[in-house]
């Protein structure tokens, strides 16, 4: 634990118990004996985690980590049960992905140690924030941003293919994502619709970093198989190796067209056949989908991965032409003469956002000694998850969740009840697809 003056020290007489200690705390023989300052929310927790049994009990059991009440399950996946939990002095809602040590080989080691490092460089409206990482001696828990609006492959599953408007949207969004992702040379590796998962009001956040990497150049070879086989490009089953970047924009070509059309582009009932429709790059589009449309998905589905559209090609198609995105989320280029205008405006704003987070903090009982000595960079720390959490809940307060909207009069086609999509959820694997 960085930062020696605040402190979460295991005690060993109570496994679960913690002891917080702060310099900041008052001198006992400074203080007046007959009027005790009322505690911060702050010490009344860490009191509590103490000397309070129902809290010791409650995190004895599981029912609290750390500052988190944790209640019911929200999902779960190979190696993690996905809990719904709140955070106890913010009350936030958050996702606790709790994952058991015991059951982690040295390779499923190595990747969750790649989610985390990719987590933790990853700070865009679109992709689930991390907001803290904690330990025990037999698991580990990822605290994340909680998207309660369900996951695009149940929606699509359920409901049908979505309208051309919420398609652009939901595209736009997911594009948005992975631009910022490929810019700072971070490749997902599992793009699929069960990884993207949407907020109550409706924006998209891509989740589960687990297969991914950073690479230190764009052009750099990888030549690890992972992914979901009907999201695989063709490459993945034909060569031995790959650009991360090229993976991650065919996977987008195949999540629009289960958007657009509510069925997958390659489907086949074994490997070897579901092998060759991809390696021979076999789908059709139906006609009805409209031409920017499927000029966009023949863009992206192209066998060579240097036929495909770069990411940028895809963000200037005709077709997410009317989509106007919170200019939050598509910075204009170095380039452009707004960019001062809004480097001084994005300025302003996150001066106005850290002031705000820190009054909060002050509010809860974090001096400014805490900060000091807590690099809120550090994710092992509490001091980090209250400090995200309330970054995060003002970012939001200022729209910069919100969805992109489409401009102008924008024809929004009756939704045909073309069958959804039955297949089974697609599990993600390492090494099946060679
Ligand atoms: P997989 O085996 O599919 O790769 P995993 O072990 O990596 O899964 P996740 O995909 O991260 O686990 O999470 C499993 C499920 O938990 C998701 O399908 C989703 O339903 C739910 N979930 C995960 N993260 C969140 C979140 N931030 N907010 C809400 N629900 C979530």
């Amino acid at each position: 634990m960085h930062g020696g003056q605040y402190q979460v020290a295991v005690t060993k007489q109570h496994h679960h118990s913690y002891s917080l200690t702060d310099s900041s705390e008052v001198d006992p023989d400074d203080e007046k004996a007959d009027s005790p300052p009322p505690l911060t929310p702050l010490q009344k927790l860490t009191t509590d985690m103490c000397k309070d049994e129902k809290t010791i009990k409650d995190l004895i059991i599981g029912r609290r980590v750390g500052f988190y009440k944790v209640r019911g399950e929200i999902g779960c996946g190979t190696f993690s049960r996905v809990k719904l939990a709140f955070h106890a002095l913010t009350k936030d809602k958050v996702a606790l992905k709790v994952l058991d040590k015991t059951r982690l080989d040295s390779q499923a080691q190595r990747l969750l140690s790649k989610e985390i490092s990719s987590m933790e460089c990853l700070q865009h409206p679109n992709v689930v924030c991390l907001y803290e990482v904690m330990e025990k001696p037999s698991r580990l828990y990822l605290v994340l941003e909680y998207a309660g609006g369900g996951d695009l492959h149940n929606r699509l599953s359920t409901q049908g293919k979505l309208s051309e408007n919420a398609c652009k949207i939901t595209f736009a969004q997911i594009l948005s994502a992975i631009k910022y992702m490929h810019n700072i040379n971070v490749i997902h590796r599992d793009l699929k619709a069960e990884n993207v998962l949407f907020t109550s009001s409706g924006c998209i956040k891509v989740a589960d970093f687990g297969f991914s990497t950073q690479v230190s150049n764009r052009n750099d070879a990888l030549d690890t198989f992972c992914g979901s086989p009907p999201y695989a490009a063709p490459e993945l089953f034909r060569d031995e190796c790959y650009l991360g970047a090229s993976v991650d924009v065919w996977a987008m070509g195949v999540l629009l067209f289960f958007m657009v059309t509510g069925t997958m582009p390659f489907r086949a009932e074994t490997m070897g056949k579901l092998r060759r429709c991809v390696i021979e790059c076999e789908y059709t589009l139906p006609p009805w989908v409209p031409g920017p449309c499927q000029r966009l998905i023949r863009g992206i589905l192209k066998e060579a991965p240097a036929d495909r559209y770069a990411v940028d090609q895809m963000l200037g198609c005709d077709w997410l032409l009317p989509v106007q995105f919170p200019w939050t989320l598509v910075p204009p280029e170095p380039a452009s003469p707004l960019q001062g205008l809004l480097d001084s405006e994005r300025r302003d704003l996150e001066e106005e956002v850290e002031e705000e987070v820190r009054g909060l903090l002050e509010e809860l009982g974090f001096t400014a000694e805490h900060l000091q000595n807590n690099q809120t960079k550090n994710s092992r720390s509490p001091v980090t998850g209250v400090y995200r959490i309330l970054l995060h809940r003002a970012q939001k307060k200022r729209g910069c969740d919100s969805p992109p909207v489409i401009r102008g009069m924008v024809r929004d086609p009756k939704r045909e009840g073309l069958r959804a999509y039955k297949g089974l959820r697609h599990t993600s694997k390492l090494c099946v697809l060679s």
